[in-house]
């Protein structure tokens, strides 16, 4: 059977929630369509969704129509960060951009569109609720033709598609110009060509709640959208997302690019990378069951196929399976956790604490974009999150998933640094002995957004090549924090000296040495303080438009641009996280609810040093010397350098 493994996206309230059952019932798949409004859609599935009227959560459902089986992956609604959305991606072969016919494009959608749009992903539009009495799927086409993309097809106007198509054809052209009526197969094959390569979109309308316009949108679906290439016998593969069984335990909601995956196979994962030595740890692993996207036990996934695999244990979301050039798209696990925020989660009881840890290890461990850690010294549960909303999705799912009652303290920001000027770190690690390691660091400032390299120009007769590696091996947790207490980034780090001793040298030495080398330079180089820094493009009823800006100011933002288009004004402003965690509320204060703000992060700026924080020091300080060089020695074989 083929098949069709497709997202839906949608600005919130569009209708993507309601679009999704409908499809499932005109499938057979359901009876009746759950209603959002009702807390009964069968696609929003965690009991605060439901409360909320909002999806949380990736979920896949998968329905047949017409002998295509269709995929159809739910994308997180919660949060518009782009990140998140690209993660989305991962397992897919096309979307639906779903558009209010009422409201038109809005913010949100043009995020969408030009996430699609970068990653070629093949789409088409649904332009939804044509039922509403202000709703013209004529002017919303006009819009999305003058904000996003003059290339969308109207597949409800015959016309008005033959003569875009001819117009993007000489041959067809003159044909069409000759008077002959083009055959609408050959009009089709042109249109399915176009939207494969992304060079146009197919557009439809309907009504997702009265039920219009979803037999053609699922006709137009296996049309025009593309199915997984296959055939391909290597085995690629990636893990988009977590899934947990009562039974089974954990499951990854896997997508196959290439190969297969069966039951009761080994497959050996990379889990990380050994500090010391830099080579890859690999563990086997046994996968004990695997279920296709309709949940059904099926015992193995091949090419093209998304389900759920079961007996990887904690295998990070992002994880890819077998040979990664063959993705389509980049998957990058690491770079989409930057949560921006931190706080506290206490329990209700204090004896409790071992519970909330092993709760919190569950959940980050399903989503990227939460950090959970445990501060040993302090007896802390810290949480790295994205904004508030999440703390209270998090607050339910500690409640109803594991019977917890946590309260949260006060979001604070979590910020980052650098230094002021170019500096030298020296460090001579050759007491107490037996040791031996001398380096010198050269640390440069670097552009912001250009993150830490490193490179050396240090001969291996002076630092064997094995120490030079395990020197870089110790650099991300050497610049974890700062003499601020934040991570340390935009630097350019150089080893420009320094010497191993044949007798003396410890194996372990250099990485013992290179945190104080480090710092040595951190702070010879003074410290800049640097705040996450939010794009955020406000539309808002025009009347608001004189407090929004005067807001902006008051948050410390900049304005980058305004426009008005009719009773609606568009603002786009560049404003820290820190000021402006409580916006939301306020923002929808103000407009009554019919404003809408669409956020992504824009990057970490210099920040005043007086409205700066500095992060308390975890663990030992090591220009603390004698006290670090005895704490990282002691613990040499645990996890010393945990800051
Ligand atoms: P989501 O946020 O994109 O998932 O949107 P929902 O499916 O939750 O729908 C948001 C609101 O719009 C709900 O109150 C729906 O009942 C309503 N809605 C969805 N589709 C339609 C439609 O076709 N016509 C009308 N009039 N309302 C709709
Ligand atoms: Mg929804």
């Amino acid at each position: 059977m083929s098949t069709r493994n497709i997202g839906i996206f949608a600005h919130v309230d569009a209708g993507k929630t309601t679009l999704s059952e409908q499809l499932l019932v005109h499938s057979g798949r359901i009876r009746e369509a759950g209603s959002v409004d009702r807390g009964t859609a069968h696609t929003d599935d965690l009991p605060v969704e439901r409360r909320r009227g909002i999806s949380v959560r990736a979920t896949c459902v998968s329905l047949e129509w017409k002998g295509t089986s269709i995929q159809l992956i739910d994308t997180p609604g919660h949060t518009d960060f782009s990140a998140e959305i690209e993660r989305s991606f991962w397992a897919l072969d096309a979307a639906v951009l779903v558009v209010d016919a009422a409201q038109g494009v809005q913010p949100q959608t043009e995020t969408l569109f030009r996430a699609l749009k970068n990653q070629r992903m093949p789409f088409l539009f649904f332009l939804n609720k044509t039922d509403r009495e202000e709703a013209d799927p004529d002017t919303a086409l006009k819009q999305i033709r003058k904000k996003l993309t003059p290339e969308v097809c109207p597949l409800w106007n015959p016309e008005e598609l033959t003569e875009y198509l001819c117009g993007t054809s000489d041959e067809l052209m003159v044909r069409y110009l000759d008077g002959e009526t083009i055959p609408a197969d050959e009009l089709r094959e042109r249109l399915i060509r176009l939207t494969a390569s992304g060079e146009a979109c197919p557009a439809l309308c309907g009504s997702a709640l009265h039920d219009r316009g979803i037999a053609e949108l699922l006709d137009a679906m296996v049309t025009y959208l593309p199915g997984p290439e296959t055939g391909d016998s290597e085995l690629c593969a990636v893990a988009f997302a977590a899934a947990r069984d009562r039974s089974m335990g954990r499951g990854l909601w896997t997508r196959m690019f290439g190969g297969r995956l069966e039951n009761r196979m080994t497959v050996e994962l990379r889990v990380g990378t050994n500090r010391v030595t830099g080579e890859p740890i690999l563990v086997q692993r046994k996968i004990s069951q695997i279920r296709n996207a309709a949940g059904e036990d099926t015992g193995v996934l091949s090419s093209g196929e998304v389900g759920i695999v079961y007996g990887l244990g904690d295998l990070e979301i992002g994880h890819v399976f077998g040979n990664p050039e063959k993705l389509p798209r980049k998957v990058q696990p690491g770079t989409l956790k930057t949560p921006l925020i931190m706080v506290r989660a206490l329990p209700e009881k204090p004896e409790e604490m071992q519970r909330l840890r092993e709760a919190c290890a569950a959940l980050s461990s399903e989503d990227p974009l939460l950090e959970a850690r445990y501060v040993e010294t302090t007896g802390e549960m810290v949480l790295r999150i994205m904004g508030r909303v999440q703390l209270e999705i998090l607050e339910e799912m500690l409640k109803t998933r594991f019977g917890l009652t946590v309260s949260f303290g006060e979001p604070a920001v979590i910020y980052r640094e650098t230094i002021r000027q170019r500096a030298t770190g020296f460090v001579a690690y050759t007491m107490p002995k037996p040791c031996w390691a001398v380096l010198e660091f050269d640390l440069e400032p670097a552009p912001r957004g250009s993150g830490i390299t490193f490179s050396s120009v240090v001969p291996g007769r002076d630092i064997m090549p094995r120490y030079q590696h395990q020197v870089e091996q110790a650099l991300p947790l050497a610049l974890s924090q700062g003499r601020l207490g934040w991570q340390v980034t935009d630097l350019k780090i150089t080893l420009t000296g320094g010497n191993h001793h044949l007798i003396h040298t410890h194996p372990l030495d250099f990485i013992v040495a290179t945190p104080m080398g480090i710092q040595d330079g951190l702070r010879r180089g003074g410290s800049v303080l640097l705040e996450p820094v939010l794009e955020i493009v406000f539309t808002a009823p025009s009347g608001c438009a004189g407090r929004i800006l005067s807001d902006v100011q008051q948050m410390r933002g900049e304005i980058l641009d305004t426009a008005a288009d009719g009773e609606t004004v568009t603002i786009r402003a560049l404003v820290p996280a820190a000021s402006s965690m409580d916006y939301p509320i306020q923002f929808a204060s103000l407009t009554s609810g019919k404003g809408s703000m669409s956020t992504s992060l824009h990057g970490y700026r210099e920040c005043p040093t007086e409205l700066g924080k500095t992060a308390p020091r975890r663990g030992v300080d090591p220009l603390d010397t004698s006290k670090y060089i005895l704490a990282a020695r002691s613990a040499l074989e645990g996890d010393i350098f945990e800051f």
